[in-house]
């Protein structure tokens, strides 16, 4: 039997999914709750991580080795970075970036780590999955790069310095993460979210309204995927 781990960072991310499964069950490690449960034929794990690359590495990472998982699946809210992105609208990682890494002092591209990639790039059997659930529902799903920070952005100048760097379309905390420690392990591995907010002067304000909303159309997105899934 599969097992397919789901990482969100917020309580209100992974909330609506347990919601769906009713029944599971808990175990605590390293700070974080994982909780267990079956589908169809798969195990399924589900944690969030709390805000933030390193605790998204860390849950990555107790997923893959403690849990042993198949694949992992990344669901959550993000700022629209693309003028095309509003509010509720889905985007599909095709890869992750750090835009806060910076060691350019000694030449190198912004975002780059020696001996690491600058862009991670996501699963092409899980996207097309993603794809195919998008379809069948009639959601235009939004596939491009996604940048990671921890910070929150909510300035119209520093979203438009990650576009221009980056060529991102949206702006997060914690998918970089996901995407370094699963292609370290070898674990295939996807990244939806659902946009909450545009990254600029009134993202703080937006995110508070949207974020429920948001978070839940990720979640059941996710469950689209699953349903998707042979
Ligand atoms: N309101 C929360 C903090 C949210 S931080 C609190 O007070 O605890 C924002 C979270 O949503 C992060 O997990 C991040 O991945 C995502 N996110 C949504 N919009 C974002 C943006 N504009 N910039 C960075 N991260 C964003």
């Amino acid at each position: 039997m599969k097992t397919i781990g789901i990482i969100g960072a917020m309580r209100e991310e992974v909330m609506p999914l347990l919601d769906f499964f009713k029944k599971y069950e808990e175990v605590k490690i390293g700070g974080n709750s994982f909780y267990t449960t079956t589908y169809k034929n798969y195990n399924i794990i589900i944690a969030y991580s709390k805000i933030g690359k390193i605790h998204a590495a860390l849950t990555c990472s107790i997923m893959a080795l403690h849990f042993c998982t198949d694949c992992i699946i990344f669901t959550g809210v993000a700022g629209g970075l693309s003028s095309d992105l509003k509010v509720g609208d889905i985007i599909l990682a095709s890869s992750l970036c750090q835009y806060d890494v910076d060691i350019s002092a000694f030449g190198h591209p912004l975002g780059f780590i020696p001996e690491s990639e600058l862009y991670v790039h996501t699963d092409s059997n899980l996207n097309e999955i993603a794809k195919k659930a998008a379809m069948k529902q009639n959601i235009k799903l939004k596939y491009g790069i996604i940048a990671s920070g921890d910070s929150f952005i909510s300035n119209a100048q520093k979203k438009q310095w990650i576009i221009d760097k980056f060529d991102a379309c949206a702006v997060e905390m914690e998918g970089a993460s996901i995407a370094v420690v699963s292609s370290l392990l070898n674990i295939p591995f996807c990244i939806i979210r659902a946009i909450s907010d545009s990254a600029d002067d009134n993202a703080d304000i937006s995110f508070d309204e949207f974020l429920a909303d948001s978070a839940k159309r990720s979640a059941a997105f996710i469950i689209s995927m699953l349903d998707e899934m042979q």
